[in-house]
């Protein structure tokens, strides 16, 4: 399987009135082609960090990462991101927001319309062309906004906690329709979540990341095959990878509050 992407040795250190803050230590991950990785890990430990850093709007104070082989030093549309809060265009309709990428990028109109209506319907949208995202609900939004990243064809998707402002009900619909999506298209994903039950049932490959600064603790594959149904999330093997996981990011949430009281 070719390697995607390469964190070699990744660090950020951000300055402040005292001197400095080391958000990430050093830190390496390999990523084949249609991995799926989930990364959790506590609260302020750099998983932001560390997305922002291989979407290219932040850059590390060492280390460097590699997009097929190429140094990655700003945004590009080959890395299509999804923030947890809404960032639509609030002036575009759900067909502009989705075709936004490819009128930057010259397409004809003709051809722009059909891509977007392709993933508007992957998303389930249709019928909701011409709404403005303030007329959606937050669900809805995300699926927009997945949609948009889609339609760039990116070599991978950049996810950080997508699903978080969501309720319960909703957050389990949209994982089933991304996995769905993933399922289909085999994208490369890095998806940031903070829910356990989340981060088996869609990923591949789980990485834990240790209290600040952050750094990888555990990167554990996912034994279950796909296509996931979520009757999946019943199994004792389920059961048994969600309760290591528990064990393993409590671990870290602990070390992150003792810190925190010391800080
Ligand atoms: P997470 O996403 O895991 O919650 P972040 O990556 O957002 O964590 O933050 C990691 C650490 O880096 C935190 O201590 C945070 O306060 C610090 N940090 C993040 N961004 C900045 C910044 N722009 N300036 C200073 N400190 C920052
Ligand atoms: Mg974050």
């Amino acid at each position: 399987m070719t390697n995607i992407l390469s964190i070699r040795g990744v660090e950020r250190r951000f300055a402040n009135a005292n001197g400095s803050t080391l958000a990430l230590q050093a830190t390496d991950l390999e990523v084949a082609e249609n991995d799926f990785i989930t990364i959790l890990g506590p609260s302020g430990c750099g998983k932001s960090t560390l997305l922002r850093i291989v979407a290219g709007l932040d850059q590390p104070t060492a280390g460097e990462v590699l997009l097929d082989g190429h140094h990655i030093d700003e945004p590009g549309a080959d890395r299509g991101m999804v923030f947890q809060s809404y960032t639509l265009f609030p002036w575009l309709t759900v067909r502009d927001n989705v075709c936004f990428g490819l009128r930057e990028r010259g397409w004809p109109r003709a051809r722009q319309l059909e891509v977007a209506q392709g993933y508007i319907e992957k998303v389930g949208l249709r019928g909701f062309e011409n709404h403005y995202p303030k007329q959606l609900s937050g669900g809805m939004q995300q699926r927009v906004a997945i949609a948009r990243a889609l339609a760039n064809d990116p070599r991978m998707l950049l996810m950080d906690e997508p699903f978080g402002a969501l309720d319960h009900q909703t957050r389990e619909l949209m994982q089933e329709l991304l996995l769905g999506i993933w399922e289909a298209e085999r994208k490369t994903v890095l998806f940031v979540t903070h829910d356990i039950d989340e981060a088996v049932f869609i990923g591949s490959r789980v990485v834990v990341m240790s209290a600040r600064p952050g750094r990888i603790k555990l990167d554990l594959p996912v034994p279950l095959p796909y296509p996931r149904h979520y009757s999946i999330k019943t199994s004792p093997e389920f059961a048994a990878l969600k309760a290591d996981l528990t064990e393993q990011v409590r671990t870290e949430v602990r070390a992150a509050q003792e810190m925190a009281a010391v800080d």
